[in-house]
């Protein structure tokens, strides 16, 4: 540990300047987890005269043999000059300039030019823009963590390392790149992030980034809904949601996604649902999974307003407004999203009541399996009196259609 951090203190002094000739180590990776099309483009890129790797966070899962769940690819080659050489391919971003190469309506690859350390950033310290280019030695301190900064050679099968990416890979820890109070400055993502590949990898978090993190937790504030709503979805669908969500717990990050969430067993026992979906191949839902976080608050809410709101429909429309509004200030919530998470709690009151000439209605419904499969959690949860009114929509179900399926949606994402 003292070497690390010895090195590491090494690097922040000449952090953004010239880094030591890198370790090439030569690997010999599983070929069923490479993807053809990430080495047509590195190849093509390379023999326009370029240089050109797969990098970040496919190498890191290549190495520990996971499938990676992307392909990123890292150049010397200007955004321009990538765009030229691939009919469809397309500029994007302007925080950060990339290039997509289009292989169908949903895979791409994201085509990075190198970029030197040099950021504009806002008075917050939050990164404006990072289109300075660089080499790729200038690209490796400005990735977020070691095990991330790895590149591979697809001609020579090397992965190329500066940094000690390959050391903490052995070693299964986490360090940062640089000093990570700043790192976490330019951008608090990092932070969620970090806890994300701990958990995803099974890896140890450096000291300095766990106490880099309980300063610096409050910036998370900083970065915008839309942004924190695509983080939340890599951070819960997933198989290791759960346990994401308690590390989040513990470092006094959740409040800055969920300010309005506190831990509930219902909370837990349905993100290891998701997991198991996720697992057998089930379609999920971010529908489902902000439904779950929000419904306890939504509950209290609902409570406050039926002592003054006579009407049980009317209090628990106002109470899924008021909590889904909130919600949106700090992660932000599509349309068709918050219109289907409130369907959900609306329709636990009808479930509920298990009126039988609305069975027929009910079953019919399409917000139906999604709001079946809430109450079955509740009542493996917070509500085991509910147990009966659970077995009387199972039942119902096998009697009028036996083939549904769970937590179903054409929108759904698995990312
Ligand atoms: P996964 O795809 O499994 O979520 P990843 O490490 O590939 O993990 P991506 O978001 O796909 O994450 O990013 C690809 C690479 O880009 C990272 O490995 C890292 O090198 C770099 N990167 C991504 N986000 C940041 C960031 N916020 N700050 C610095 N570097 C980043
Ligand atoms: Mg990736």
């Amino acid at each position: 540990m003292g070497g690390v951090q010895s090195q590491l203190s090494i690097f922040n002094i000449f952090r953004r300047k010239k880094t030591t000739a890198p370790i090439r180590q030569p690997v010999n990776f599983d070929q069923k987890l490479l993807d053809r099309d990430a080495i047509k483009v590195v190849q093509t890129i390379v023999k326009a005269g370029f240089e050109a790797y797969l990098v970040g966070g496919c190498v890191r899962d290549l190495l520990l043999d996971h499938r990676p769940k992307d392909f990123d690819i890292a150049t010397n080659a200007k955004p321009e000059q990538v765009n030229k050489l691939f009919k469809r391919s397309r500029l994007i971003g302007r925080r950060f300039r990339l290039v997509h190469v289009m292989f169908s309506a949903r895979k791409y690859l994201e085509v990075a030019t190198f970029r030197s350390g040099q950021v504009k950033t806002a008075k917050s310290g939050v990164i404006v823009r990072d289109n300075c280019y660089g080499n790729i030695e200038e690209d490796v301190v400005r990735r977020d963590f070691r095990i991330n900064a790895l590149y591979y050679d697809i001609n020579t099968h090397e992965v190329i390392d500066y940094i000690g990416g390959l050391e903490d890979i052995n070693s299964r820890q986490i360090h940062i790149i640089g000093d990570p109070l700043v790192r976490f400055e330019e951008d608090p993502v990092r932070m969620i992030r970090a806890i994300r590949f701990q958990t995803k990898l099974d890896f140890h978090l450096s000291d300095e980034i766990k106490s880099a993190i309980h300063q610096q937790a409050p910036l998370l504030a900083n970065i915008s809904p839309a942004r924190l709503y695509e983080e939340c979805i890599k951070l819960f669908h997933n198989e290791y949601g759960f346990q994401v969500y308690e590390r989040l717990e513990k470092y006094d990050l959740l409040k800055h996604l969920f300010r309005q969430t506190r831990k509930n067993d219902f909370i837990k026992i349905a993100l290891n649902n998701t997991s198991n979906r996720i697992k057998r191949n089930k379609p999920v839902t971010p529908a489902f999974l902000f439904a779950i976080f929000l419904w306890q608050a939504q509950n209290e809410r609902y409570q406050l307003i039926k002592k003054k709101q006579k009407s049980v429909y009317l209090s628990m429309s106002q109470a899924s407004e008021e909590v889904i509004i909130s919600q949106i200030k700090q992660v932000s919530l599509p349309r068709w999203l918050t219109a289907r998470i409130k369907d959900t709690w609306m329709m636990q009151n009808r479930l509920e009541r298990m009126q039988p000439k609305k069975v027929q209605d009910l079953l019919s419904n399409k917000g139906f399996r999604m709001a079946y499969d809430f109450l079955v959690l509740r009542s493996q949860s917070i509500n085991p009196e509910l147990k009966s009114v659970a077995e009387f929509w199972t039942k119902a179900q096998s009697e009028h259609h036996p083939e549904s399926t769970h937590q179903s949606s054409k929108k759904n994402r698995k990312k």
